[in-house]
């Protein structure tokens, strides 16, 4: 028996829920892409990019995934064989790195792991060895979506501060931005990178970069330039330069209501909200781990991100219980991957969520738990909900 029908939610970390609003934005004809509305936009959506990355630096938007924008950073900062160093977390930071090496970077891991965040010291101990300075960039994730982890970005670059070192500091905001806090100038973040698809509601293909004054100067050497993601061309007068061709139009102009659906809400009230929401999860995961087949992947409580939860199975079947949340139940929660791949579930929290589309997908995973006899203590959304009860 199936109990599907009815309105259904997509809880993965990424793509996300994409508002009507947003929907209805782009339900429109095109436009001229010399002049009138869409030249308005792209100004609106430019400065409310330098609103969310809380920066005055320079920003830009790419017809692409976050793939895109990882070019992007990388190329128009970097010279060819610059040595970079990736703060491995879980999957994406090294999928970063990858993407460098394809680039013609030589790629250093500080090697981690998938339960706990990059840690500070060990990333100003490297730095402390690298006497020469030979590392030029430093990229890391403040949210990974494989494993769950939030990394304390204001942390690790006191960290580089302490080790007095000069290497570009960037940072993949994609699983992050409009959900956690991110302050790319008050923590001296060079360069930050977004998509549309996660945390700012939109459907995929577009991404952004923001630029601070150090990769600004990078730029004017870096010798890895290609012509889509060139920023000097797209720092130019004509508009279709800022996007190297033609816009994205109807992507722009789904941003731009996702934008306005942020400032409505205040981004303080929208961090908040993923900060509730997030800790219920975490309430329900508690109490369900209290029966011995699944447990937090995260295993430091300070580093689990308010954004997604990684939940790990050490019996019963995680591809069970999503087929049993999705089809019995109608909504689809992440499958885990890379090194975790079939090992657990990935909980989004992420974006267009609010109470009840949370806690409606608590109970169906702890239905699910029931249903598909895996051990688990009963009362995880209980537990949600006596959280909220308090905290609201
Ligand atoms: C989703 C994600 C990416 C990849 O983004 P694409 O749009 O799929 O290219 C990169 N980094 C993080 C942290 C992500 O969550």
């Amino acid at each position: 028996m199936s109990l599907r029908n009815g309105k259904e939610f997509l809880m993965i970390p990424g793509p996300t829920n994409v508002p009507d609003e947003v929907l209805r934005a782009m339900h429109r004809p095109a436009v001229d892409i010399y002049e009138g509305p869409l030249v308005e936009t792209t100004e609106f959506c430019m400065d409310g990019l330098k609103r969310l990355f809380r920066t005055e630096g320079k920003t830009y938007i790419y017809a692409a995934n976050g793939h895109g924008a990882w070019d992007a950073a990388l190329c128009n900062t970097l010279k060819r064989g610059d040595r970079i160093l990736v703060l491995e977390s879980g999957r994406f930071a090294i999928g970063w790195g990858e993407a460098a090496s394809v680039t013609g970077l030589d790629v250093e891991v500080l090697p981690g792991n998938w339960e706990k965040g990059v840690e500070p010291d060990r990333l100003e101990e490297r730095l402390r060895q690298d006497a020469a300075h030979e590392i030029a960039a430093i990229l890391v994730v403040q949210v990974d979506t494989a494993s769950g982890v939030w990394n304390d970005v204001a942390a690790l670059r006191k960290a580089i501060d302490a080790a007095n070192h000069p290497a570009l500091f960037m940072v993949d905001t994609i699983a992050s931005l409009g959900c956690v806090p991110f302050e790319m100038d008050a923590w001296g973040v060079d360069v930050a990178l977004t998509g549309s698809q996660k945390g700012l509601m939109c459907p995929p293909g577009l991404s952004f970069v923001a630029a601070g004054p150090k990769a600004d100067k990078a730029h004017e050497t870096a010798d890895l330039r290609t012509n889509y993601t060139d920023w000097t061309f797209r720092q130019g007068a004509e508009h279709y330069q800022k996007y190297c061709g033609t816009p994205p139009e109807h992507l722009l102009f789904a941003f731009r209501k996702a934008l306005e659906l942020l400032f409505e809400e205040g981004l303080e009230n929208v961090w908040r909200r993923h900060a509730l929401l997030g800790e219920a999860t975490r309430r329900a995961i508690a109490e369900w781990s209290k029966g011995g087949a699944v447990q937090f992947n995260i295993t430091d409580p300070a580093a689990r991100a308010d954004s997604v939860s990684v939940m790990r199975f050490s019996e019963g079947d995680a591809a069970a219980l999503r087929a049993f949340t999705r089809e019995v139940c109608g909504v689809t929660v992440g499958g885990t991957i890379g090194a975790l791949s079939g090992k657990g579930i990935r909980i989004a929290h992420m974006g267009h969520v609010n109470a009840v589309m949370l806690l409606g997908t608590l109970s169906a995973i702890e239905l699910g738990l029931a249903r598909l006899n895996i051990r688990h203590g009963k009362g995880g959304v209980q537990a949600a909900m006596d959280y909220l009860a308090e905290a609201l």
